[in-house]
């Protein structure tokens, strides 16, 4: 155990009129200031450059401003000093969710079928009917989270199956991924989907043995029948964004990243920022072309709305660039993979190996032109062609233009080829660029599903964490909720545990040679997705002069054993030494 007590605070260091002290290294004699609060007698998990433990901490004016021993911390206790009395629990830096489509609007107002207590295909049908029983004909029914993978029949929901629940309204029903989902038969008709319509640019209407839509649309083909369902209201969208926050709070989550807004979405943040009630720090992506002729467009959204602007405020609320698809999903088996898909884990799907969902030279134009102009970009990429193409791209366009920090992205990159992991790890190295943001949590909500398409022998190599540190790259952790739960606990069990969600085929199909322990699974929800976010000098970490981002949990994540992490609870969560939640215990 490392204890460490340092009473000299960076503020006072950079202050113009202390560049004395700099010099002489002096102690300031405003060090003893009492504290705000103090968190004394814990485990104190700092996520420092040593992963020390220590057992307090003293917050002053939002930031942390001793780290050590509770007899070391009590002297910073004054008249009006809260006093914590941790009784032993572990504290961490607040989780951060590197990426998560941050609003809960669709679990409030639409069909929600991401629940894992649904096994059947009639089970799914009965939420649909409990839904369109409150409904006058005619209107939309809309829904997500549903998953083949989690039903005893393993097939896809079909117009066939919705139709038997809602016939006189149009359904539409996006899948847990995200990449597909299901229409009925009313809603084909409204969007003339017929068996003689063809398959869009990069999408594929799914069919049947004779080229009858079944209703599945994936991909660009999603658009045909969403562009028809009415958007949820702007108040709607508020409550889903207040909610998310609360929810994130009460599990010791204090950050995220959100991929993809348009400045509907960014206007709302401003709003919570000024209101007061945005106690989630946000770094927003804004969504980016998939065509060359957007291109300009997408630029000139992101610089009307640098990135330094952030930063230079409370780093509450963070315009950090663009996002950008290269491909699509391991669940729709549309992800650009090297060779074909597998299917029910040693079936070959024959002559399908996805497909990009950018022109790939499209796609290079565009982001050489973004990193030209300085914006940060990160891509959604999951299939091995589809990471080669992306760290390929930015390798080139840092060799013709090196710039250091601009700390461009790889969503998701799960399953990166060895080629691709050592250039990630040199592009870390020498810019500060290629970062995955990667998915633990799809190893178990949609583990059954990814293990059966990826087949045995490219299962090892999915989510290869262990490889990754042993190379020197670093990642964020990230939940991609509404894909899977977004709870922190949740993506540092499965970093470590590698399980899936229902054993469909085993409980590890992915092996576990690429788990990682604890320590490090913390540091990808920490320091390192406060990298991510360009801010690890203020966040990430339990360190003197950082904001106090601070969760307290039921347990110690470091001692407990692995299936008790999932379960952790978390008691008290800080953001900038405020308190956002505190359970019924505290
Ligand atoms: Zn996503």
């Amino acid at each position: 155990m490392h204890l460490r007590f340092t009473p000299l605070r960076r503020g006072d260091l950079i202050a113009a009129c202390c560049a004395l002290v700099l010099l002489t290294g002096e102690r300031t004699p405003h060090a003893q200031v009492p504290a705000d609060l103090v968190l004394i007698n814990g485990s104190v998990l700092t996520v420092d450059n040593r992963d020390s433990v220590a057992q307090a901490v003293a917050i002053t004016g939002g930031r942390i401003t001793a780290v050590g021993t509770t007899d070391q911390i009590k002297t910073r206790i004054g008249s009006v000093t809260e006093v914590i009395d941790l009784r032993g629990r572990a504290v961490t830096p607040g989780l951060i969710d590197s990426h998560v489509h941050f609003s809960e609007a669709d679990a409030l107002f639409t069909v929600d079928l991401g629940d894992a207590s649904i096994k059947t295909i009639a089970e799914a049908q009965k939420r649909v009917a409990d839904y369109v029983a409150r409904l006058k004909p005619g209107e939309w029914v809309r829904g997500r989270g549903w998953d083949e993978g989690k039903y005893a029949e393993q097939r896809y929901l079909t117009a066939a199956d919705l139709d038997a629940v809602a016939p006189n309204n149009p359904v539409w029903l996006t899948h847990t991924t995200g990449h597909y989902g299901v229409a009925n038969t009313y809603a084909m008709k409204m969007a003339e989907v017929r068996k003689d319509t063809k398959d869009p640019p990069a999408g594929t209407i799914d069919r049947s043995a004779d080229g009858s839509p079944t209703g599945v649309m994936k991909e660009s083909a999603m658009g045909l029948v969403s562009r028809l369902v009415p958007p949820l209201t702007r108040d709607q969208q508020k409550l889903g964004l207040v909610k998310i926050i609360k929810d994130f709070n009460q599990e010791g989550m204090t950050g995220a990243k959100d991929p993809g807004i348009g400045q509907a979405k960014w206007e709302l943040y401003q709003e919570l920022l000024r209101e007061g009630r945005l106690t989630v720090r946000v770094f927003a992506l804004w969504s980016g072309a998939r065509r060359l002729e957007d291109r300009a467009a997408v630029l000139a959204r992101a610089q009307a709305n640098p990135r330094q602007a952030g930063l230079a405020g409370d780093g509450m609320l963070i315009s950090g660039g663009v996002k950008m698809y290269m491909d699509g999903s391991g669940g729709a088996r549309t992800a650009w993979m090297h060779d074909d898909w597998n299917k029910n884990l040693t079936d070959t799907d024959t002559g399908n190996a996805g497909y990009p969902s950018t022109p790939p030279e499209e796609y290079r134009q565009i982001v050489t032109e973004l990193h030209h102009a300085g914006v940060h970009v990160s891509t959604h990429a999951i299939g091995d062609r589809a990471i080669d193409w992306v760290i390929d791209t930015y390798d080139r366009a840092l060799e013709a233009k090196p710039t250091r920090g601009l700390r461009h992205g790889l969503i998701h990159g799960n399953i990166p080829t060895d080629r691709a992991i050592d250039t990630m790890a040199r592009l870390q190295r020498d810019h500060d660029a290629a970062y995955p943001d990667a998915s633990s949590t799809f190893m178990w909500w949609i583990g059954d599903n990814y293990a059966g398409n990826f087949g045995r022998v490219r299962n090892q190599r999915l989510d290869p964490f262990k490889t990754f540190t042993r190379k020197g790259v670093q990642w964020g952790g990230g939940s991609d909720y509404p894909v899977t739960p977004f709870p922190g606990r949740y993506g540092l069990w499965a970093a470590v545990a590698r399980e899936t969600l229902n054993g469909t085929f085993g409980a590890t199909p992915f092996g576990t040679a690429e788990s990682v322990d604890i320590k490090t699974a913390l540091r990808s929800y920490t320091i390192w997705a406060a990298k991510t976010m360009f801010l690890e000098d203020r966040i990430g970490s339990i360190e003197v002069d950082k904001d106090a981002d601070l969760a307290v949990w039921d347990r110690n994540p470091y001692e407990v054993a692995t299936a008790a992490l999932k379960d952790m609870r978390c008691e008290l969560t800080l953001v900038r030494g405020k308190v956002v939640y505190r359970g019924a215990s505290r």
